[in-house]
């Protein structure tokens, strides 16, 4: 086993490093950088997405003749986490979710050139943003997609025709580009199909922005109805009835490049609270000096590494062709329980600092309460690591 990285990656984390300290921290501490959804707003974003266009940091994950950096998914385990060390940084460089996760499924699935084209292509440029559509209210799909999905595909011809309510789709109040998931039948396994839809087509609207309690990814999260959106056969993704396979080559990668992004907050968390423990005095000493202080840092620092660990791993599986199913859900449950005891650590360490808006911890904070619920529930992914379990026995630590 060789934990190195290669000459060049690592030339290249240092060139995201130095970009992400000189264009993108500054601009994430200026309270005037941010617009009404605690986000960058977005004539500050396309200035700083242009530069770093420029300085080639850009759609790590696409291949170089769309425009992007053809990294290995390890790699982009390297390249995200040093992005994430601002909360624009992934945004700037063009890493964030959802359009992530859209590109590299539509990079996976689209048939043709010209399919890429037309809806790919726009958005590695970052001329359009994507969403993804999938999750339903109640009684309709949440944790159980295949099960539960009451939106309907019907076919009529050449078309389909689509009817339904959809939730919390992250960014559709800006999207152009949509994939969607709807029902075709009720088999149990290829029930759903997977469609695109440009946000112009007739047929479907924005019924609200969704209030969250974290700040808001550009177009937020949106309720979604549709009543009669025509799909044209062409515009289907895939076979019928490979909508939850679709979404399973989507999500796989797409949950692991949030444990990139929740790494590289929760060490930027660290980075804070070191910081200010080092300077703040109290009862004589620096905060730094006292053993209960490095406790707690210490704990943050293993469990990082762990979750590093964990997500390298599976980035490297998945490298192999593997579906990395287990290793992802390990890593998912891990990170997002370290993005949430590191901003909690680092609100504790600074004290009433950590709880103003004068550092961005308590932003990660409220942020890294949907890193549980977001690309299934960590009680979810434990009951399929208990499947896995079930299946495997003792092979389940095999290193094969
Ligand atoms: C900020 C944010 C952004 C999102 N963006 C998108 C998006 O862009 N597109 C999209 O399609 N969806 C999106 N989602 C939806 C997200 O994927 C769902 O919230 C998630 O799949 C869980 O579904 P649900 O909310 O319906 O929870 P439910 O299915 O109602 O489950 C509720 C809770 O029950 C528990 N639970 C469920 N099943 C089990 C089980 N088998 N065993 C034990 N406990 C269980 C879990 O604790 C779970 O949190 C987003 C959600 C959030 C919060």
């Amino acid at each position: 086993m060789d934990f190195t990285i290669s000459p060049e990656m690592e030339a290249l984390r240092l060139k995201v490093r130095d970009f992400i300290a000189a264009e993108v921290i500054p601009l994430e501490a200026d309270p005037a950088s941010y617009n009404e959804f605690e986000n960058i707003k977005m004539s500050l974003l396309d200035e700083v997405r242009t530069k770093a266009r420029a300085a080639g940091l850009w759609a790590p994950q696409m291949p170089k003749s769309r425009g992007g950096l053809e990294l290995p998914i390890a790699g982009w385990a390297v390249f995200y986490e040093e992005a994430a060390r601002s909360i624009f940084g992934p945004s700037a460089l063009n890493c964030q979710a959802p359009d992530d996760g859209n590109m590299s499924v539509l990079n996976k699935v689209l048939g043709s050139d010209d399919l890429k084209d037309k809806w790919l292509q726009p958005i590695i440029d970052g001329d359009v943003r994507s969403a993804f559509v999938m999750t339903e209210p109640a009684p309709g799909s949440g944790s159980d997609p295949g099960g539960m999905m009451l939106t309907t595909a019907e076919r009529k011809n050449d078309r389909y025709v689509i009817s339904g309510t959809k939730w919390f789709i992250s960014g559709a109040a800006q999207a152009s580009h949509f994939i969607l998931v709807a029902r075709t039948s009720d088999d149990p396994r290829r029930g759903l199909t997977a469609f695109m839809f440009h946000k112009d087509d007739p047929g479907w609207r924005i019924v609200r922005r969704v209030g969250i309690m974290g700040p808001e990814e550009h177009g937020g999260t949106c309720e979604l109805e549709f009543d009669g959106l025509e799909i044209p056969m062409e515009h289907r993704l895939m076979e019928e009835g490979d909508g939850l396979r679709l979404t399973q080559i989507r999500l796989g990668p797409a949950r692991l490049t949030h444990c990139m992004r929740w790494l590289g907050h929760a060490k930027r968390c660290m980075e804070i609270a070191g910081e200010y423990v080092n300077h703040r005095e109290a009862f004589g000493s620096k905060l730094a000096e006292r053993e209960s202080i490095q406790i707690m840092l210490g704990e943050v620092a293993a469990d990082i590494h762990i979750g590093r660990l964990l997500t390298m791993h599976a980035a490297w599986k998945l490298d192999t062709g593997d579906k990395a199913q287990k290793e992802v859900s390990m890593a998912k449950i891990h990170v997002a329980d370290v993005l949430h005891k590191a901003s909690d650590t680092g609100i504790q360490l600074c004290g009433a600092k950590g709880y103003s808006k004068d550092t961005i911890l308590e932003w990660i904070y409220r942020y890294a309460r949907c890193a549980r619920l977001v690309d299934g529930a960590s009680e979810v992914h434990k009951m399929v690591l208990a499947r896995h379990y079930g299946k495997l026995g003792n092979d389940f630590w095999s290193w094969g």
